[in-house]
This record gives C-alpha cells, sequence and structure tokens, in this order.
C-alpha cells in the first residue's frame, strides 16, 4: 500500500526529468508544497463529481449482474460510453471558451496526490461501512480477521448507497476518462510547445482512446469480471480505478511531452499493424466468450466446440478460447507493445506498462485459473489438457 502510491510518484518524476531513468532513484523528493494543493483537491473532487452526476443520468439501459450468494441481483446503468462523450463535449467547449487544458500536464503531482488520499480516505470509509455488511454482502476473500490484509483487498463485494454502487462506478468511469483526458492535455501542450503534436504522441493518444472507448462501449461485459463478481472493494481497486490508472496509463504520452521522439511512416504503420492484431484478438476472445455467455445457441458461436461442466455451463474449446486459455490477455498484451513502441528503445520507461500489465496478468490468470479449477473441477483438468497454453502458444 505504501510501494504502490510510491511506484506511481516515482514514475511521474521520472517522466519529467532529463535521463528517465526507469531503475535509478528518483530526480528529487518532491516537498509538501509541491503536492498538497487545496485547488487541485477542489479540481480532482469536481471531476468526481462531474462523473457521478453522468453516472446517475437516466440515459443508457440498465443491466442486471450476475446472481448474488442471496439469490438477488443487482442493476447497473449502462451509460459509460455517454458519460464518455458528454465530457468530451463538455471539455471542448471548456477549451473553446478559454479553459487551458494544455496547463494539465503541470499539475499532476498534486492531481496524483489527491487521487491517493482520496483512495486511502474512502477505503476506510468502505472498511467501516463492511462492518455493518450483512454477511451475505461480504467478498469471498477480504475478511481475513487481519485489517490490514482486509482494508487492502476490500470487505464488501458490491458497496452501495440507495443505487449508487461505488465499486462499479469507479471501475471504468473517473479513471479510465481521466487518463484519456491527462492524454489530450499532453498533446495540447505538445502542440503549444513544438508547433504541433507529434507523430508518436498522436499515435498514443489515438490507441489508448481506443482502448477507453471499446472499454466504455462494452462496459456491461465488466458485469462477469472477477473485479466486479469475486472481489471486495477495498485499497487495491480503489487506489488502482482512482490514481494508478489515470497517473500512471498516462506515462507514454507523459514521456513523449518531455523527450520527443522521432517517428516515421512506415514504422509508424508497423505499429499500427501490431496494435491492430492486438485489438483483433482481444476484442475477437472477449466478444466470443460473452456471446457464448449469454447465449450458447447465438449462431455466432453456436458451432464451437465446448465441454460441458457439472455446473450446467459449458466451456469454449475452439475458435479463441481453444487458441490458449486467456486469448484476451495475449490481445491486451500486444496492444501494450504497440503502446511503447511509439517512444523508440531509447528507454526502458515507457515499456513499464508492458512489464507491469504482463505481471499482473500472469497473477490474474493464475488467480483466475483457482477459480475456474474450483468451480468446474474434472471438466476444468479436461479444458487444460485440450488447450495447453496459458497465455502465450508455444511459450506460457
Ligand atoms: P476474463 O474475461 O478473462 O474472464 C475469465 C472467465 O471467463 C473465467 O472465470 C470463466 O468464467 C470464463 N472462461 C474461462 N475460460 C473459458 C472458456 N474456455 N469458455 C468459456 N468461458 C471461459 O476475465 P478478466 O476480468 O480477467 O478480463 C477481462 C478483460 O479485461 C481482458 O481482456 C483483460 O485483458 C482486461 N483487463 C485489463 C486490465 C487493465 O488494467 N488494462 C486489468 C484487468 C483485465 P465463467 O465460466 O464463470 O464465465
Amino acid at each position: 500500500m505504501l510501494l504502490l502510491p510510491a511506484t506511481m510518484f516515482h514514475l511521474l518524476l521520472v517522466a519529467r526529468s532529463g535521463p528517465a531513468r526507469l531503475l535509478g532513484p528518483p530526480p528529487y523528493l518532491p516537498g509538501p508544497e509541491v503536492l498538497w494543493s487545496p485547488q487541485m483537491l477542489l479540481l480532482w473532487f469536481t471531476w468526481l463529481g462531474l462523473q457521478a452526476a453522468l453516472y446517475l443520468l437516466p440515459a443508457g439501459k440498465v443491466a442486471e449482474g450476475q446472481e448474488l450468494k442471496d439469490k438477488s441481483r443487482l442493476r447497473y446503468p449502462i451509460n459509460g460510453f455517454q458519460a464518455l462523450v458528454l465530457t468530451a463535449l463538455l471539455v471542448g467547449l471548456a477549451v473553446s471558451a478559454g479553459l487551458p487544458l494544455g496547463a494539465l500536464p503541470e499539475m499532476l503531482l498534486p492531481l496524483a496526490f489527491a487521487a491517493t488520499l482520496t483512495a486511502f480516505i474512502f477505503s476506510l470509509l468502505l472498511y467501516l461501512k463492511a462492518l455493518v455488511a450483512p454477511a451475505s454482502a461480504l467478498a469471498p476473500g477480504g475478511n481475513s480477521g487481519n485489517p490490514i490484509y482486509d482494508f487492502f483487498l476490500g470487505r464488501e463485494l458490491n458497496p452501495r448507497i440507495w443505487s449508487f454502487d461505488f465499486k462499479y462506478f469507479c471501475e471504468l468511469r473517473p479513471g479510465l476518462i481521466g487518463w484519456v483526458l491527462i492524454n489530450l492535455a499532453l498533446l495540447m501542450q505538445e502542440a503549444e510547445l513544438r508547433g504541433s503534436p507529434s507523430l508518436a504522441m498522436w499515435l498514443v493518444n489515438g490507441f489508448q482512446l481506443l482502448y477507453v472507448g471499446d472499454a466504455l462501449w462494452h462496459e456491461e461485459a465488466v458485469l462477469t469480471t472477477m473485479d466486479i463478481t469475486h472481489d471486495g472493494f477495498g485499497f487495491m481497486l480503489a487506489f488502482g480505478d482512482l490514481a494508478w490508472v489515470p497517473f500512471t496509463y498516462s506515462l507514454q504520452a507523459q514521456f513523449l511531452l518531455h523527450h520527443p521522439q522521432p517517428l516515421g511512416l512506415p514504422m509508424a504503420s508497423v505499429i499500427c499493424v501490431i496494435n491492430a492484431v492486438g485489438y483483433y484478438i482481444f476484442r475477437g476472445a472477449n466478444s466470443q466468450k460473452s456471446t457464448f455467455r449469454k447465449n450458447p445457441s447465438d449462431p455466432r458461436v453456436a458451432g464451437l466446440e465446448t465441454i460441458p461442466t457439472a455446473t450446467g455451463r459449458q466451456l469454449l474449446v475452439s475458435g479463441w478460447w481453444g487458441m490458449v486459455r486467456h486469448p484476451n490477455y495475449l490481445g491486451d498484451l500486444i496492444m501494450a507493445l504497440a503502446w511503447s513502441l511509439p517512444c523508440g528503445v531509447s528507454h526502458l520507461l515507457p515499456y513499464f506498462y508492458l512489464l507491469y500489465f504482463t505481471a499482473l496478468l500472469v497473477h490474474r490468470e493464475a488467480r483466475d485459473e483457482q477459480q475456474c479449477l474450483r468451480k468446474y473441477g474434472l471438466a476444468w483438468h479436461e479444458y487444460c489438457r485440450r488447450v495447453p497454453y496459458r497465455i502465450l502458444p508455444y511459450v506460457y
């Protein structure tokens, strides 16, 4: 819990330093006057308030989540993509009215500090709220009795006040939309500094906007992810969603602002192809599974080979899910590579996301396998026998 914020601040400081050395000490240690700013705290809360207001707008459909322990299902608004579009319109209007968005990159340190502080206080409130929650509302993990562990992992599965679901709200909105907004601000500052944004900056902005737009377009899919169905809401997700995602996922654009990289059209085309291949696998695999889970007789998946399980659900063993056991992770990692390549190969720093994300997905894959083994038993063993590789064919 201390190391994650420390790493985030290290990355923010190193990205703007001349040598940009990932593995060295930070260029300087910022004092409280750099980190603490009441105006930035206010800006941060305004951002959270705006996203909360967009969440509450009665636009888009309402979907039901997975069945809970008490056999009930929660309802969730599916209007994340509308929130992205409305945010873009509001930001566009504000910029044309004179809002200096290009100044945002100078405020990243105090904003990240405000987000970190919010994550700690919010997690504490969530921990306290869980003390009065019924046992059926608690997550399978995060209730070990060790307060530090439980604070980190999160005790309550779906903490809500009335219909406002805190975990679902944080999962895709303030952090993901904030990430692309920071990217845009970096692009605008680069344009102010150098006359126009570089090709590398355009690519990083475009790829990451596609990723965020895709996640919000397919927002309903988040309802079946382990974050929503299994993990409690504690520091891990609160800090990850609110601070880590916007401030470290924008690292490539931060790096490019301070370390411009020449990029020719041929190389840019190769990088676009790599991103397109990654996206094709990522989207193909995620959509195939979600179509199959919604309706196994859908003509798009009805012809695929499956393994029956004792739960009545089936496992796909052909199509994307017959290639490796987590093809969606493979596509995601290929895209992560494409986001780093526009930054050249002179520095390790822009590859931090790829390295961190590989570790995250390898660990996540192992957690998911354990859960699937518990759920499906022998059928899962059979699936592993038929599809021996986890993420990368013939390697892992
Ligand atoms: P997945 O979408 O990979 O879902 C795993 C679940 O899929 C399993 O628990 C099982 O659930 C089902 N499943 C597994 N194998 C099969 C099969 N052969 N046939 C049918 N169903 C199967 O989970 P994640 O939430 O980890 O990932 C979702 C997406 O989010 C991924 O693309 C991932 O890359 C991305 N992601 C991105 C992050 C980021 O920071 N950028 C962080 C984390 C994830 P069941 O059988 O119960 O349906």
